[in-house]
């Protein structure tokens, strides 16, 4: 891992960059370092073009299978 930024685990701080759910994707930008976050549905629309521009994609949509009974309509 050459990555200079610390990977940490999403909470229920971090919103969608989008539409302001709860964010379940991080996605680091190569050219400026930038962190872009995004919910489930925002990370699997954005995904096909803007994961190549990251060097760091880190996915915790698995977690959302474990939520999927609360806070759905949020
Ligand atoms: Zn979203």
């Amino acid at each position: 891992m050459t990555t200079a930024t610390a990977t940490r685990e999403l909470t229920a701080l971090d919103r969608c960059d989008r539409c302001g759910a709860q964010a379940y994707v991080r996605a680091v930008l190569q050219s400026s370092g930038g962190e872009l976050l995004f919910c489930g549905h925002h990370s699997r629309a954005v995904e096909a073009t803007l994961r190549p521009l990251t060097s760091d994609w880190q996915d915790e949509t698995g977690r959302l299978n474990e939520k999927v009974h609360q806070t759905i309509d949020d």
